[in-house]
């Protein structure tokens, strides 16, 4: 991981900084993905074979012609990954800059650009970690920078327009996306290869981001103040997920009780959480290691293996991200 690396300063040039005194101030923290993108020139258009994670935040706005009008813009170079190497220490990292950002005077709000891969679960873990404020905002890219309409540019635009917005604000950690604002909560990447990749399940985006301005069309369920706002653990806890499925036989499950048991996994085994079929059963002989793994200690969760929980202290999270939250609860 690279050292975070801060750039105070107009996104693109001198036209920033004539407006920058009386527009609202944006952080923009870069964490790479497909957003900082880049494809071999033999297939620049297409995007085809591009390495996530290699242009610097800076680029990424010098390539959003206009966002040096919507916000005075800062930016921070935190790492530079495709996301699905994400670690959760990054998450407290994340969230410790965001803090510090937002305690500074006249801040509108902060822009996390982020690889579309496990935006998910960082959106849900800052969503648990933040206090509510000023407005947190992720965003991503489905196609690398420098492909034929890349999607990064505008939607790194609609960013920093959303987190400028005072309307924005306590409503929790967003995801703007393809014109869409979405809860962290409710967001998830429903299709890998289309360009719309993420959705908000059942419950739809938050809200909507156009020429037309910002458009919130509903309202959290639990407003952010009324949730619980967790800490990070000191050292985080082994989560392990697991799926039931045609001839699920718990061999796994034992294998990682056994070696956990044994001492040999570091951290043990301290929950897991199990993707079961339809609205969340289990296979008879999966289900008799799970019991195996509870009698020992171990916290089981069932959640269904698509979508997200219905009802209940998980209520509307999806798998990875009842994940994220078991990872942050103090052991039972
Ligand atoms: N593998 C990339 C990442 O998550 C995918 C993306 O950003 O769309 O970093």
């Amino acid at each position: 991981m690279t050292q975070a690396a801060s750039n105070e300063r107009p996104a693109t040039g001198g036209e920033s900084s004539r407006a920058g005194g009386d527009l609202p101030r944006v952080l923009v923290l870069g964490t790479g993905g497909t957003i900082a993108g880049v494809a071999p020139a033999a297939s620049a258009a297409t995007g085809a074979g591009y390495t996530a994670g290699v242009l610097g935040v800076d680029a990424l706005l010098a390539a959003a012609p206009g966002v040096e009008r919507v916000a005075s813009l800062a930016c921070v170079q935190l790492c530079n990954i495709d996301s699905k190497d994400a670690q959760p220490e990054s998450w407290v990292q994340w969230a410790r800059a965001i803090e510090d950002w937002r305690a500074r005077p006249g801040v509108a709000g902060c822009v996390l650009t982020h690889g579309s891969d496990t935006l998910e679960e960082t959106a849900y873990a800052l969503d648990c970690l933040l206090a509510p404020g000023a407005p947190v905002v992720l965003t991503a890219a489905m196609l690398p920078a420098g492909a034929l309409s890349a999607d990064g540019p505008r939607n790194l635009y609609d960013a920093v327009r959303v987190a400028a917005d005072p309307a924005a604000a306590r409503r929790g950690v967003l995801c703007v996306m393809h014109g869409r604002v979405h809860a962290a909560r409710d967001v998830s990447k429903e299709f890998a290869g289309r360009v719309d990749a993420f959705g908000s399940g059942e419950r739809g985006p938050l809200g909507f981001i156009g020429s037309a301005g910002l458009r919130f069309t509903r309202e959290l369920p639990a407003a952010p103040g009324e949730r619980p706002c967790w800490r990070a653990p000191a050292a985080w806890p082994r989560v392990e997920l697991v799926c039931s499925h045609s001839g699920a036989d718990g061999a796994l499950v034992r294998a990682l009780l056994a070696q956990s048991l044994q001492g040999l996994l570091q951290p043990p085994l301290r929950a897991l959480v199990v993707l079961g079929t339809g609205s969340g059963t289990v296979h008879r002989d999966l289900q008799a290691a799970l019991d195996e793994a509870a009698a020992a200690g171990v916290r089981v969760q069932v959640v269904p293996r698509h979508g997200a929980c219905q009802g209940g202290e998980f209520d509307g999270l999806n798998a990875v991200k009842v994940r994220v939250q078991m990872m942050l609860q103090p052991p039972i």
